[in-house]
């Protein structure tokens, strides 16, 4: 399944929680809604709260989404 992005002319994602680029072949975070995702720093400070999975972001794309994140 191919979800709807923001990228960067570079390849870069965009954070979806500090606004800061994400480099490509990256580990993310990610939140589904819909046909959309929203990537995030997989960092502790910029995951999401809720419903967000790990994924892995490509050059230019969402490679792939996998597991939910535990919340704990
Ligand atoms: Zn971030």
């Amino acid at each position: 399944m191919k979800y709807e992005t923001e990228s960067l002319p570079n390849g870069s994602a965009v954070c979806g929680n500090c606004g800061q680029p994400i480099p490509p072949n990256s580990q993310v975070a990610v939140v589904i809604s819909g046909r959309k995702a929203v990537v995030f720093h997989s960092e502790y400070h910029c995951s999401p709260a809720g419903n967000a999975r790990y994924g892995f972001w490509g050059k230019g794309k969402l490679e792939s989404v996998f597991g939910e994140i535990e919340q704990c």
